[in-house]
């Protein structure tokens, strides 16, 4: 698969995270004038707020229930845009969305993680987006799917859209959990190593699902050099229209954001510092552990070997127990975590039986 590259032009000014970090906030639905410009000042109290949120078309699992206010809410966000200094964001989910957000003046379309999750949606959203000059935003899909979150950005890129970020608003698992939506953070971590300069928002409150993990999942996400956060901010949250049990009041909003600590992106460390002279010692670590490595797969490969002359099968479920088991006590004592043991051993096992497989049938 070729390298995934983006023509990201000049980016907004608000997601340059060496000058702070971009906060989005208002509620999951906009619901009547009254919530959202009541909502929308008490938010303007907020100056490290700058940009208001709120579904106007809401994709609901189910049908019959709230599916947003429609047209009327963008009018309710022109006069946010009037009477506060705040910027405005909505969820687009086909082209009818959009041409109706750009006439209505929205200073910012996002795609919800149901629709990136679905090229057709997307592509029909770009199509309606050529020649507009507008910022995107692009929420994960649904599944993690690391390929399917680039391909949405690629598709708006290729309309024409360079003031692209991507929302990180976690995945479906299939697991229990804590979390409505499962972050793994490996993921926007990835997406930050393939596309360096594409801004990265968190929204902890769709990760959540309530509002207990807000200010742990934020502090996270800035730890992990993301440039923004979403918090869902209702002024009535027991009685919001949808995702009741996520949103916060502004004044938990404010006392949430006083909590978080900003660290810096670099240090930009002197050569003898101790931050690099502990990086070196790492470096030499890592180089040690691939010869370590190397001569393992070769030891694993001369096993498959005899195994192949001594006509035995490649998995030997009783050796493979006692590796697992022992592996685990020892690397415990060591003061290693269980499941990250767990976790080298069953990809060494996993790449173990794929050579030894190679060898027996060859
Ligand atoms: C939302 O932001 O209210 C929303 C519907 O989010 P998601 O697409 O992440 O489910
Ligand atoms: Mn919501």
């Amino acid at each position: 698969m070729s390298a995934p590259s983006l023509n990201l032009g000049q980016q907004p000014e608000l997601l340059d995270r060496s000058k702070g970090i971009t906060i989005v906030a208002g509620p999951c639905s906009a619901e009547s004038e009254e919530q959202v410009l009541q909502t929308a000042r008490a938010i303007d109290q907020i100056p490290q707020v700058s940009i208001f949120r709120a579904g106007i078309w809401k994709p609901r699992t189910r049908p019959n229930s709230f599916e947003g206010v429609g047209v009327d809410g963008l009018r309710w966000l022109q006069r946010v845009q009037k009477e506060t200094r705040l910027k405005t964001a909505v969820e687009v989910a086909k082209a009818s969305h959009v041409y109706e957000s750009l006439k209505f003046g929205v200073d910012i379309l996002w795609v919800g993680a149901r629709t990136t999750a679905n090229p057709f949606s997307v592509q029909e959203i770009a199509d309606a987006l050529r020649g507009a000059d507008i910022q995107v935003w692009v929420k994960n899909p649904v599944n993690p799917d690391l390929q399917l979150w680039i391909g949405a950005l690629e598709r708006l890129n290729q309309a024409g859209i360079t003031r692209l970020a991507a929302i990180h608003r976690g995945f479906t698992a299939q697991e229990r959990t804590p979390y409505r939506n499962v972050p793994n953070w490996q993921i926007p971590i990835d997406l930050k190593r393939l596309l360096p300069d594409l801004p990265i928002i968190c929204d902890p409150s769709h990760i959540s699902g309530q509002t207990d993990y807000l200010s742990e999942l934020s502090q996270k996400a800035l730890d992990l050099a993301m440039n923004g956060i979403m918090l869902e901010t209702h002024i009535d949250p027991e009685n919001a229209w949808s995702d009741a049990k996520q949103q916060i009041r502004p004044e938990t909003l404010k006392e949430l954001i006083s909590g978080l600590h900003l660290r810096k992106l670099e240090n930009g460390a002197a050569p003898d510092s101790a931050l690099e002279r502990l990086r070196h010692e790492s470096n030499a670590i890592d180089y040690e552990l691939l010869e370590i490595l190397a001569r393992r797969m070769q030891v694993v490969e001369q096993i498959g070997l005899y195994k192949k002359d001594h006509d035995m099968t490649v998995l030997q479920v009783q050796r493979w127990k006692q590796v697992i088991e022992d592996r685990l006590q020892k690397g415990t004592k060591l003061g290693l975590d269980g499941q990250f043991v767990q976790d080298i051993y069953e990809i060494l096992h996993a790449y173990a039986i794929k050579i030894q497989s190679d060898v027996i049938n060859d």
